[in-house]
């Protein structure tokens, strides 16, 4: 074969990977967004989010229009952490290159960890025993951590796991140690998570944010549905609303997969 044939068979495989198996029979899609409404979880800090009815019914021009204004935080419900928002001269929402918003997923079942210990957070070992399984983490990777907590929310209580003795918080997150190998030994886009925070609950420096936004790697938070996509194989497509100088905002996740394509489950 022709170098130039092959190198166009190689081009043409490599983005087939890179768009996911959309349009072909056979592949599924996930919504991994939870929904945005008045119930949506966020820290304390944050303010409400407010829905406002504009206009609802029938106009004098005699047909039907409804509209309204919402009122909301950047974090809150499934949303993107842009770089900025814990790195001063990291990629504010809109500056980050939108090719970043795609690619393999990765998934990492901490399940039985974090039912025994809410406070786990996944190390390189969990990264470790992932890549000896899978293969190593791919370029451009979307590396989440799956611990269930999805089916907590919207219940606050139950989401960031209270101590109603000192209010303090108790759900898994990365461990800083894990995000820096991530950072220096593989080449990923992103992080995700299905709990409130990349840092787990007791965590009152942030120092995974600190890694992850020094390095110009996004995080998801928030994330639903992470027990039907595969551990491996799934192309995921993680699109913020386009905020000028965002530190974050809300965001649509959508994982294609074909269901028996190295399928753990
Ligand atoms: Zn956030």
């Amino acid at each position: 074969m022709l170098p130039g044939a092959s190198l166009l068979l190689l081009s043409a495989a490599l983005w087939g990977l890179s768009e996911g198996c959309w349009g072909t029979p056979g592949c599924r899609v996930v919504d991994m967004s939870h929904s945005l409404d008045t119930r949506s979880q966020k820290f304390p800090i944050m303010p409400d989010f407010h829905l406002t009815l504009l206009t609802r019914g029938i106009q004098d021009g005699g047909y039907w229009t409804e509209y309204y204004k919402f009122d909301t935080p950047e974090h809150i419900s499934t949303h993107m952490d842009a770089p900025s928002h814990f790195a001063q001269e990291g990629w504010k929402l809109n500056e980050i290159p939108i090719e970043r918003f795609m690619g393999p997923g990765v998934v990492i079942d901490i399940r039985a960890k974090a039912a025994r210990n809410p406070d786990y957070r996944l190390g390189i070992v969990d990264l470790r025993t992932w890549e000896k399984r899978y293969g190593k983490i791919p370029d451009g990777a979307i590396v989440f951590l799956w611990s269930g907590w999805d089916v907590r929310y919207p219940n606050t209580t139950l989401f960031f796991n209270t101590n109603p003795s000192d209010a303090s918080f108790h759900f898994p997150g990365f461990h800083p140690a894990a995000m820096s190998w991530l950072v220096n030994k593989r080449n990923i886009s992103m992080i995700g998570v299905d709990t409130p925070s990349v840092d787990y609950g007791p965590s009152t420096t942030f120092e995974t944010h600190q890694v992850m936004c020094k390095a110009n790697i996004m995080g998801l938070e928030m994330v639903n549905n992470l027990g039907l996509i595969p551990a491996s194989g799934a192309h995921i497509t993680a699109l913020p609303i386009k905020l000028l100088n965002g530190s974050g905002g809300l965001t649509r996740v959508v994982a294609t997969f074909f269901q028996e394509k190295n399928c753990a489950y």
